[in-house]
């Protein structure tokens, strides 16, 4: 059977002006979320620092890794070109106001992704092939197995292994492109300003407390939640429209979990050359394809929804190892 990687593969009632419209990039509106990250975050370490206390801080901790996570997601639409027409500049500012400060580069991420999205949920995804042998993608769980497993990134062990297993993933990304030298220097220049900066202005600490720690626990902790709602649990491989979930996340859930529409996901494999503002029209404009309607999978909420769905198959005798061997069964399936 052939792999289904996008909308192309289906027969969706989508018009191609439609399409044409929700596919319109505006360069302000992904600044402004991302202008919208970065004043959230000073503001939240100014405060802390003003009101500091463990509750403060623990506070801080959470909404920093969260805006965190909202600047990836840009980076995410950054990677698709969604951002600036002009490619260079698009990576550029991207690099500078995002990758850089989450210690990876555009270019690394794209090789990556782009793969993801070639093979999606096959051996050659190598989001899946990375994930899919790791005790924390192993579904299903119970509740209290799944919340333990977030948990445990808030004592910053189990994001450091994360942040260890990306750095060798995009490190052994291919290398040799023509300008690659050119961006080294440009990203070396940019961690000895930040260095000297920070040791100049006496905020090492600060960066520490405020950038490494959430870093290390909540951003990755986020990052977990997402991946294990895009692709994980209780979803039917063999199809586009179930092998990818998308979660109607409440509001908080979106502030804190899942920023900039990124809990729109299967909507964002189906066309991912639809910038994250476009998201929610897209999906409610394709909820009226009745196709779609019956056979998407669509989860009402993280807390609500996805815990319930996790652990599924739980409930009923003998049923963990059958549901097991049945997700082994369609990834050979579709890898084959
Ligand atoms: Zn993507």
């Amino acid at each position: 059977m052939k792999a289904q990687n996008n909308a192309n593969d289906l027969d969706l009632s989508l018009s191609p002006k439609a399409l044409q419209a929700f596919s319109k990039t505006n360069a302000y509106r992904h600044a402004a979320a991302m202008l919208f990250d970065w004043v959230v975050i000073f503001a939240t370490i100014y405060y802390c620092i003003q009101f500091f206390n463990p509750l403060t801080y623990f506070l801080a901790v959470i909404i920093i890794g969260g805006r965190m996570h909202g600047l990836a997601i840009l980076m995410h639409d950054a990677t698709h070109f969604s951002f600036l027409k002009n490619q260079k500049w698009n990576d550029l500012i991207t690099d500078i106001f995002i990758t850089y400060p989450i210690f990876t580069t555009i270019a690394n991420y794209r090789q990556n992704h782009l793969r993801h999205h070639r093979h999606l949920n096959s051996e050659n995804d190598p989001d899946w092939a990375a994930k899919l042998p790791t005790q924390e993608y192993t579904f299903p769980k119970t509740k209290q197995e799944f919340l333990l497993t977030v948990f445990s990134y808030l004592f910053l062990v189990q994001g450091t292994k994360d942040a260890l297993a990306l750095l060798n993933r995009f490190g052994s990304a291919k290398k040799g492109q023509a300008d690659k030298a050119k961006r080294d220097y440009t990203r070396m220049t940019f961690y000895v300003l930040v260095f000297t900066l920070l040791t100049f202005t006496g905020s090492l600490k600060y960066f520490l407390l405020f950038w490494v720690v959430p870093f290390l626990s909540t951003l990755f902790m986020f990052q977990y939640i997402r991946s294990v709602a895009e692709h994980f649990g209780e979803l039917a491989y063999d199809h586009l429209l179930t092998s990818t979930r998308t979660v109607k996340a409440t509001w908080i859930e979106q502030f804190i979990l899942a920023p900039h529409n990124v809990s729109y996901h299967l909507e964002h494999h189906l066309y991912p050359g639809v910038p994250f503002y476009h998201l929610p029209k897209l999906h409610e404009l394709l909820m009226h394809d009745e196709g779609y309607k019956e056979k998407a999978h669509i989860t009402q909420g993280y807390v609500s929804g996805l815990l319930n769905e996790l652990g599924k198959y739980l409930d009923s005798e003998n049923c963990s190892s059958e549901h097991s061997d049945k997700m082994v069964e369609e990834y050979e399936k579709v890898s084959a």
